[in-house]
């Protein structure tokens, strides 16, 4: 690659150029126009931008790639913008460019008897979904972002959600990439292979880079068969102990057709009950813990015979306290819904500080513990509330402020209260990061943390395929 000296271009310049690429239309400068690109969702980031460029092919991806890598001008991808950890932000310089993947939307190809398709990174997750349902298939990633989330935006940041448990990571859903490098060359494996052992699985570099090594622009993902029954249960009991006890039981007797297990707090619930709308409890009284735990088969009957003799088995060996079955698909999604607001209504409460972590799922329930006990001995009357997919070992372990507290000194708090967490994390020998990414949000808490020589493998890597560093700088490195 060429690490010459770069040619230097006034902004006005660069959008020109930029849009001799794409088309005038594309290249955003107005700043009433660029303002939703450089903020996130939970407003922790807020960036600055020369443009926002919107290319609408892998060409016009690779010409501005070659454009930025001549001019030395900082390229930051963004899809849905809905990243939790900064990384779709630019900094606040103004130097860089926006390149949004949202018109590049195209279905390619779906091979239904090689159990695949083919899509363009701006696609977004819900229709990529809707895509393999109209074909008779199931693609089973699955958040709460789905409807403004992109393919590209899983991919970069190697997405999880509530289907990990049977179906795994974004990681796990490709077989082939489309990326173009830093230097505006483009690295084709759009391959349907499910056997490849030629070399370097290249694919799981970019998988999971965040937008600093390449910006992929189309993928292979994997298909499965549509099951034919799917049984819901929200369930009640006294402890993340007991959660992992019925996630035990559950392996034994229905263990392959697990499909979802997330864990919530009563107070979880309960701030879905208090702030959001159209939502109700299931189960007649409260309980100190909650699972919604999902099962999906390929038979069509007798799924939910299953589930109920697993709950009973559960409720007999004092594992159970109470559970409601979904009786037709708006309650399942009913079900669902207080799970996927569990997030969001945590801002009606104050100040929330957050923890994406995981550890092994046999010491989900020892962390919890721990983490709550330090955290209300450090801060006496903070809300500690843990939830999501304790099937994955990974729980959303956010802080809520004490009632009454001041806000801003509570959120000037965070790096404390992470420093808390995170020490827990590391006894257990989790992650800081399950799935979220690192972004900007956890970029000097990384070297802290990760073994030396991966961060130098790391570096050098980036050093390698971005040696410009025009690709997301300051980003995860
Ligand atoms: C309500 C809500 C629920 C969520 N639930 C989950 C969850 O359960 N599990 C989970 O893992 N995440 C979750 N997220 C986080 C987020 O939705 C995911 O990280 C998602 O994969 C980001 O996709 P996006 O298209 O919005 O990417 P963006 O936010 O636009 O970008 C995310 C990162 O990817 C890079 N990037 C984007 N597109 C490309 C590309 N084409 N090529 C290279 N780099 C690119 C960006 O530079 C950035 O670093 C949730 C977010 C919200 C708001």
């Amino acid at each position: 690659m060429d690490t010459a000296a770069p040619a230097p271009l006034t902004r006005t310049d660069l959008a020109a150029r930029l849009a001799h690429i794409v088309g005038p239309a594309n290249v955003l400068t107005d700043p009433m126009d660029i303002e939703p690109f450089l903020h996130e969702p939970r407003d922790l980031f807020k960036g600055a931008a020369a443009c926002v460029v919107r290319p609408g092919s892998t060409a016009e991806v690779a010409a501005v790639l070659e454009l930025c890598s001549e001019t030395a001008t900082p390229v930051v991808p963004q899809g849905g913008n809905t990243g939790l950890v900064g990384g779709q932000i630019p900094d606040s310089g103004g130097g860089s460019i926006v390149l949004w993947l949202g018109r590049m939307q195209a279905l390619r190809e779906i091979d239904v008897g090689s159990n695949t398709m083919t899509v363009e990174a701006g696609m977004t997750l819900a229709r990529a979904q809707e895509e393999a349902a109209r074909a008779g298939r199931l693609f089973p990633l699955s958040l709460a972002s789905e409807g403004s989330c992109t393919i590209g935006g899983n991919l970069a940041t190697n997405a999880g959600g509530t289907a990990v448990i049977a179906y795994g990571n974004a990681r796990d859903l490709v077989t082939g990439l489309e990326v173009v490098l830093a230097d505006g060359r483009i690295l084709s494996t759009l391959s349907k292979l499910k056997k490849d052992n030629t070399g370097y699985d290249l694919k799981n570099l970019f998988i999971g880079s965040e937008g600093t090594l390449g910006i992929i622009t189309a993928a292979v993902l994997k298909l499965f068969p549509r099951p034919r029954e799917i049984a819901t249960a929200f369930i009640g009991l006294g402890s993340p102990h007991a959660a992992l006890a019925l996630l035990d039981l559950s392996g034994e007797t229905v263990g392959g057709e697990i499909t979802g297990f997330e864990l919530i707090p009563r107070i979880g619930l309960e701030f879905v009950l208090k702030h959001a709308q159209g939502v109700r409890d299931p189960l007649a009284g409260p309980h100190a813990w909650y699972v919604l735990m999902e099962l999906a088969s390929q038979h069509s009957q007798g799924l939910e015979n299953r589930m109920l003799a697993l709950l009973e088995a559960a409720a007999e060996k004092g594992i159970v306290e109470d559970a409601a079955l979904a009786a037709s698909e708006a309650q399942r999604q009913d079900f669902w819904k207080l799970r996927e607001l569990l997030a969001e209504v945590q801002r009606h409460e104050g100040g929330s500080i957050k923890h994406d972590v995981s550890v092994p799922v046999a010491d989900v329930a020892a962390f919890i513990e721990e983490a709550e006990r330090a955290v209300t001995a450090t801060i006496p009357g903070a809300r500690i509330v843990p939830f999501g997919h304790v099937g994955d070992g990974n729980i959303h372990c956010n802080v809520s402020q004490p009632i009454g507290a001041d806000k801003a000194e509570f959120l000037a708090r965070w790096d404390e209260v992470n420093a808390i967490v995170h020490g827990i994390v590391a006894a257990h020998h989790g992650s800081i990061s399950a799935e979220h990414g690192i972004g900007q949000l956890k970029r000097d808490l990384l070297p802290k943390v990760k073994d030396k020589v991966a961060m130098d493998v790391m570096r050098a890597l980036k050093h390698t395929l971005d040696p410009k560093n025009i690709l997301n700088p300051g980003k995860v490195l």
